[in-house]
């Protein structure tokens, strides 16, 4: 039997949906998760209960939406396919449908810079992108448009979607934003957050990038 050239990337993608579930960024078998490969990507199957999956039904799928092999891919897996296509620097996709951002999906409306880390997604915002039917091109398209200058926005009325170059980094960044998005939630509770200006928004994306995105930047 040929030796499966994705063999490692498939357990990755499979450790990465165990660790989303771990973290609380997801529940249950909606989220799905990607990394390169190649001239495609490794996608989670559709419906597979993440405690069981095993590396072999991880899909490999090419950017066209081709696949062959016994598992069927995520249902979404064309909103991984225009990111690998439109995001050269994109290695791995995390798509869930965690609760705190998935709430503030439904206000349909971006999150502003409340805080300082919300430079994580490239940006001064986390952008809500316009509304689609899960699993079309349509839904694709919009969400494109949301993360310009952005590595994560929100999906209307659905969830959110992240990449990095790495699985390892995409899913910190998913649980970033989880977390960005409970303290969102929270200030709204207690009062009118002061939000930070473009200017200062500028100097933070600069410290970012200069001491990388190992976690917690230095304060
Ligand atoms: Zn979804």
């Amino acid at each position: 039997m040929p030796t499966d050239p994705h063999r490692e990337m498939r357990q990755a993608v499979v450790e990465t949906c165990r660790r989303m579930n771990a973290l609380g960024v997801n529940q249950g078998t909606v989220g799905n998760v990607s990394a390169r490969s190649g001239d495609g990507f490794l996608i989670s199957p559709t419906g597979v209960p993440y405690e069981s999956l095993a590396s072999e039904q991880v899909v490999a799928m090419d950017l066209d939406g081709g696949w062959a092999g016994d598992w069927r891919p995520s249902s979404e897996w064309r909103i991984h396919a225009a990111i690998y296509l439109a995001r050269p620097e994109a290695g791995a996709v995390i798509h869930t449908h965690a609760p705190n951002a998935t709430a503030l999906s439904c206000l349909r409306r971006d999150v502003p810079a409340f805080h300082y880390m919300m430079a994580v997604t490239g940006g001064a915002s986390l952008r809500c992108a316009e509304y689609a039917t899960y699993g079309t091109p349509e839904l694709a398209a919009h969400m494109l448009r949301a993360l310009e200058d952005r590595t994560a926005c929100l999906l209307a009325n659905h969830g959110v979607v992240g990449f990095a170059p790495t699985l390892e980094a995409a899913l910190a960044l998913m649980a970033e934003v989880e977390n960005l998005c409970r303290q969102y939630i929270l200030t709204r509770q207690a009062g009118e957050p002061v939000i930070l200006d473009a200017a200062e928004m500028m100097q933070v994306l600069e410290i970012f990038k200069t001491y990388g995105r190992q976690g917690e930047p230095r304060s």
